[in-house]
């Protein structure tokens, strides 16, 4: 158990709003009960399908403080990623889209939609997905057959983190660096502009992303300022192996 969101770290006022002394950050709601992260994903055997609506973060706004400071997280979760799952709904509803059919569905046709719903339905998607990606316990490495797939792929696991990163460095603007699983079952390293994504027909890389990672400014630039380098270098602190290893199992 961390010892850094022992109750002593916090105040607690009486609307229940916590503030983390030590670090400045603010968030509000179960900040003191959550900072262990989302328990482990069990694996149904069945690749995540997502709907269309935005689900709970797995923590709280504070919980990824050593990469992610929790005003950066409360205001991407509830402004940007709300933004777009609300405009996604907006759209399913203009384009006659059934809401209770997963939201790939969709992605893998989206040409046949509206820009809105490529745009939101994108960005509905990646960031569920990133937020389960992530964990106040996470860092290190995975295990199992993502650590051999990722060895086999990349040489190492260090190369692997290399390369991966200098996708999310070298995308220009926007965007998210990808590790995907290719028609092939080979593992890939990616990036996409702006909330697309490898699932989606206009994709230039196409297959099932494994892991993603937000290259938005939205995502970094109070802690980070244009320093997206050390923002990326910081992530990797907070990857929740465990999740995406599951998902990794799921496609092969
Ligand atoms: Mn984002």
């Amino acid at each position: 158990m961390k010892k850094a969101n022992s109750r002593r770290d916090f105040i607690v006022d009486s609307t229940k709003t916590v503030i983390a002394v030590a670090t400045g950050v603010v968030a509000t709601g179960s900040l003191l009960e959550s900072c262990t992260g989302p328990k482990k994903a069990t694996g149904s055997g069945s690749y995540p399908k997502t709907g269309f609506i935005q689900e709970p973060l797995p923590y709280s706004y504070g919980c990824l403080v050593k990469s992610i400071d929790g005003t950066t997280m409360e205001i991407h979760y509830t402004k940007h990623a709300a933004a777009y799952a609300a405009n996604l709904q907006d759209a399913a509803k203009n384009e006659g889209v059934d809401t209770g059919k997963p939201l790939e569905d969709v992605l893998a046709r989206v040409s046949k939609f509206s820009t809105k719903m490529r745009n939101n339905g994108g960005g509905h998607y990646n960031h569920e997905m990133f937020w389960k990606s992530l964990s106040p316990t996470g860092g290190g490495k995975p295990s199992g057959k993502l650590l051999t797939g990722i060895e086999s792929g990349f040489n190492s696991f260090d190369s692997f983190k290399t390369q991966f990163s200098d996708a999310g460095k070298n995308r220009f603007g926007s965007g998210w660096a990808w590790l995907y699983l290719d028609g092939d079952k080979k593992l890939k390293i990616g990036s996409t502009p702006n909330q697309d994504n490898p699932l989606m027909d206009v994709s230039d890389i196409k297959g099932l992303p494994v892991l993603g990672l937000d290259v938005w400014e939205h995502a970094y630039y109070l802690r980070y300022q244009n320093k997206r380098a050390d923002y990326i270098n910081a992530w990797w602190d907070v990857v929740n192996w465990g999740y995406i290893q599951n998902r990794y199992d799921s496609m092969l």
